[in-house]
């Protein structure tokens, strides 16, 4: 972890530790074909590749946000070795290592509800039962994307587990967003499904600096091209449209993009062909995000 994060503004963003694992390349490239995915990111003998879950602090003035939650402390040993898990969640230890107990996260931001992004907002105790994670903070998810969370289908259970939700939807944390919501000054929340039908993405805006985190819609900078879709996208088309109108907008604004499975890069710039214009963290430091 860095010891000092990004900054847009007023804001810090840190990236955290949420786990690490190793999805199917095919999968994580949709319909692009393995000669070409391949040549620009790395994947071992079993066409496995390395993936992140870097939930992002967002620390203001006044305010500290966290967006998705990593993998939690639940898994089984049999999802361990179906996810090909290479490295614990440790979102606690590292806020701690900021200085935040838990329990002074204000807001917690969840994308959509797969168990890669949701798993850590219910976790297991000292004492061996499970609560949520972040008393304190609401939990912002989209209305539409917590009725499919609710009733999962054969294709979405894999992924919505009600071992993660169950403690919050008993608890008063919930905040559902109808479409759009600001959660602080300078930062909102926008529904674009596509991922998930849905998924919703964040903005932060502050003197003048911008940084978006298009969620599931671009998991790498390797997925710049619009077309460049995942297997796992329930809604590809959708998802094809909103990277093309948003990331055409972040380059024109100069916003920093920021990403949550990439295990090169925490953020970039591109410029109009997807060439990387600036990167963090930046190439010089000494940051355990490796370059590949
Ligand atoms: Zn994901």
């Amino acid at each position: 972890m860095q010891d000092c994060g990004l900054k847009i503004g007023e804001y810090e963003i840190f990236w955290l530790n949420g786990g690490e694992f190793a999805l199917d390349g095919g999968a994580m490239f949709g319909p692009v074909p393995k000669g070409i995915w391949s040549k620009r990111y790395p994947v071992d003998e079993e066409n496995y590749i390395r993936m992140m879950a870097s939930p992002m602090l967002i620390k203001g003035p006044n305010v500290r946000i966290l967006v998705e939650s990593g993998f939690g402390n639940k898994l089984t040993e049999k999802q361990w070795k179906i996810f090909h898990v290479q490295r614990e969640w440790d979102l606690v230890v590292d806020l701690a290592a900021l200085g935040i107990r838990r329990e002074e996260i204000d807001a917690v931001v969840l994308t959509h509800g797969d168990w890669d992004h949701a798993g850590g907002v219910a976790m297991v105790n000292d004492a061996g039962e499970q609560e949520v994670t972040f008393p304190a903070a609401r939990h912002f998810i989209q209305t539409r994307e917590w009725e499919d969370i609710r009733h999962p289908t054969n294709r979405s259970g894999a992924a919505y587990w009600p071992v993660n939700f169950d403690a919050l939807a008993a608890s008063d944390l919930l905040t559902l967003v109808d479409e759009s919501a600001a959660v602080a000054p300078g930062i909102t929340l926008r529904l674009t499904g596509g991922h998930t039908r849905g998924h919703q993405v964040i903005f932060v805006e502050s003197q003048g600096e911008r940084a978006v985190h298009l969620g599931d819609l671009l998991p790498t900078q390797v997925h710049f091209n619009p077309l460049w879709v995942m297997a796992y996208d329930n809604y590809p088309l959708d998802v094809i449209a909103r990277k093309q109108e948003l990331i055409k907008k972040a380059v024109e604004e100069q916003a920093w993009l920021l990403f949550y499975h990439n295990p090169f890069l925490n953020a970039c710039k591109f410029d109009v062909e997807g060439k990387l214009v600036e990167i963090w963290p930046p190439a010089d430091s000494q940051g355990d995000v490796g370059k590949g």
